[in-house]
């Protein structure tokens, strides 16, 4: 593989930067945190403004309406997106990187039609209705039921943690279409309409306070075998390609993120001070912030091999685990880290250092290690497919 930019991919990063300088200071303020639904119209007027500039969908085929960029030139938007401060995608996540490139492999042309443009305009936002309340890290006991009556299923169960669940147009949905068969075979994985009768949608307040999570109760809710994804009971192979894309390339941009806000802890280091020095005389935390950088400049690297050999294959295999599971190691080190720096400050308001928001940060940083299936289960599928140990019982 080789890492240096050809001439088109540099020309390419000139003309996304000059293009991305003119267009941000237009865009409206960011609504605050907790304001979902003004953050799914402002993240939308974003994703349309890529959309008209043909940035939006970088990595998808050119005939499903992407720009069919190269992995590199993927990893060039990623990076000029962060550096210059673009909106990351919060709602349009899934869309964007897990349900659209599921349908791209697996749905139908006609199927295909209805989503694929909407996702990459901002007009389709997409939740993810995998996990239950008695079915996560073991996604396969899931028991929302499916029943065929005609031309439609009928739904009947609960869902959890449904990231934007309030503010989605449609749910990727694992549903039990066979309870008799073993337990990988007799799911199925459905497009479901939010606006469908019998649909509830139910916020859940979090640690942190805002409450982007929701359950999601489906009674007797009908939804058209049309949307059916894939064949019958073989919704555990649809649900393992999303898996692909989610644990994949789907973190890059709060990793490039994550190295910038290593730059200004080591710059709070220098100014915060500590038993009369500053943070940044501890040899401690010199080392940990060195330690710390090379990691992510190795998860980088970790990345742009993974990239290159979804290019190849189509899909992130084994190494999207790798790098999940690192990455959320090192952001519970950064948590611990900007403790050290802080000291007994951490608890104190102090505004330059309330406006890097350390505790949410930390908080937000141990979600990591369980969303998209826990570091437990990462490790698991490193130890089965790139270790070859036998399998779980
Ligand atoms: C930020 C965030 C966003 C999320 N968004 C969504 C979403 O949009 N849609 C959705 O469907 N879900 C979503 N989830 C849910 C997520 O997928 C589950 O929380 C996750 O799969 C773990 O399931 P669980 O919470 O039921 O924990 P459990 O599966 O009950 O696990 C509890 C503990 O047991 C360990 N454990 C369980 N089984 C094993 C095993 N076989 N070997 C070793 N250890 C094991 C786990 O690692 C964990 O530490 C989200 C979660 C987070 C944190």
């Amino acid at each position: 593989m080789d890492l240096r930019l050809t001439d088109d991919e540099l020309r390419f990063r000139a003309e996304l930067a000059d293009w991305l300088r003119t267009t941000l200071p237009d865009l409206d303020p960011r609504p605050a945190d907790d304001d979902y639904l003004g953050l799914r119209h402002w993240e939308a007027a974003w994703q349309q403004r890529l959309y008209d500039a043909g940035y939006a969908g970088i990595h998808w085929p050119r005939e499903f309406g992407g720009r069919g960029a190269t992995p590199f030139e993927h990893l060039i938007y990623l990076e000029e997106s962060q550096r210059l401060g673009a909106p990351e995608a919060g709602c349009t996540f899934v869309g964007l990187l897990h349900a659209g490139p599921t349908l791209i492999l697996e749905a139908t042309a006609e199927q295909n039609a209805r989503h694929l443009d909407g996702i990459l305009r901002g007009d389709q936002i997409w939740c993810q209705g995998f996990s239950e309340p008695g079915a996560g890290s073991d996604l396969a006991a899931l028991s929302t039921r499916a029943i065929r009556d005609g031309d439609d299923y009928v739904v009947t169960g609960q869902k959890i943690w449904t990231s934007f669940g309030q503010v989605a147009d449609f749910c990727e949905l694992l549903v039990r279409t066979d309870p008799d068969a073993p337990k990988h075979r007799g799911i199925t994985w459905l497009i479901c309409p939010m606006d469908l009768p019998g649909i509830e949608v139910r916020p859940i307040r979090t640690a942190s306070g805002g409450s982007e999570f929701c359950e999601v109760f489906f009674d007797e809710v009908r939804i058209p075998v049309a949307n059916r994804v894939g064949a019958e009971n073989d919704g555990w192979r649809v649900a393992m390609v999303t898996f692909s894309f989610e644990r994949g390339t789907g973190f890059v941009g709060s990793l490039i993120a994550t190295s910038r806000e290593l730059a200004e802890l080591a710059e709070l280091a220098r100014r915060v001070t500590r038993r009369g020095a500053p943070a940044w005389d501890d040899d401690s935390i010199r080392r940990e912030i060195g330690h710390l950088q090379a990691e992510l400049d190795a998860l980088w690297a970790l990345t742009k091999r993974n990239v290159s050999q979804a290019a190849r294959t189509g899909i992130v295999g084994p190494g999207g685990s790798v790098f999940k599971l690192y990455y959320a190691d090192v952001l519970r080190r950064m948590g611990e880290l900007a403790q050290q720096v802080l000291g007994r400050l951490s608890i104190a308001h102090l505004d330059d250092v309330d406006a890097l928001d350390l505790g949410g940060r930390r908080l937000r940083a141990l979600t990591m290690g369980i969303a998209a299936g826990t570091s437990q289960i990462q490790r698991n599928i490193i130890g089965e497919r790139v270790l070859g140990l036998p399998k779980e019982r």
